[in-house]
């Protein structure tokens, strides 16, 4: 079967070279992770390597939970591949919801999924909400983390083992060896 990288090089979202991100950020590269949410082919693909990791790092999973948009479609995936239910976090609405599909019951086993974790802003209330009520997250299960291997104590496993870097723009080693910018303005 084939890896992360390889599905995201076909589906031309993987992009390297020197970054420049809407907030700021310098970096060497990004992930168009949209190509792979609209494409039920390629999402279905970044899925079953997301249940087999899953499987592989936290197999007693009861539950597997994403964050409107992306991660709610990567969660329905995910479950099917393996044969557990799934349910929606809103976290758009503030404070955090859980769709009404589907509410963890208390200490139900639950993994995250999501696509990337950059600032990990996000994934930080997430967690934070689900264990307030009551599941036990074992983990998270990502394309992309560029953030530590932890969040509020909950392991993060990734699909990509190095992910591109990221620099702040004073510190960034392609601007200081005078390399163009290859990507402006990207949001990822
Ligand atoms: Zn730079």
């Amino acid at each position: 079967m084939r890896n992360i990288e390889e599905i995201l090089k076909e589906a031309n979202a993987w992009h390297e070279g020197h970054t420049e991100f809407r907030n700021g950020m310098h970096g060497d590269g990004w992930l168009q992770k949209d190509l792979i949410a609209r494409d039920p082919k390629y999402l279905d693909q970044v899925a079953r390597l997301q249940a087999d990791q899953i499987m592989r790092e936290f197999p007693e999973v009861e539950l597997i939970m994403g964050p409107v948009t992306g991660g709610a479609l990567i969660a329905s995936n995910v479950a099917r591949h393996l044969g557990k239910e799934m349910g929606i976090i809103d976290g758009k609405k503030d404070p955090v919801v859980f769709h009404d599909m589907n509410i963890p019951e208390a200490g139900e086993k639950v993994v995250m999924v999501e696509d990337i974790i950059s600032s990990g802003v996000d994934m930080g209330r997430f967690t934070r909400f689900l264990k307030q009520s009551g599941a036990e997250i074992l983990g998270i299960c990502v394309w992309m983390n560029r953030k530590g291997s932890e969040i509020e104590n909950i392991k993060v496993s990734s699909l990509l083992e190095t992910p591109f870097k990221l620099y702040q723009k004073e510190e960034c080693p392609l601007c200081a060896q005078g390399v163009e910018i290859k990507y402006k303005n990207v949001r990822e």
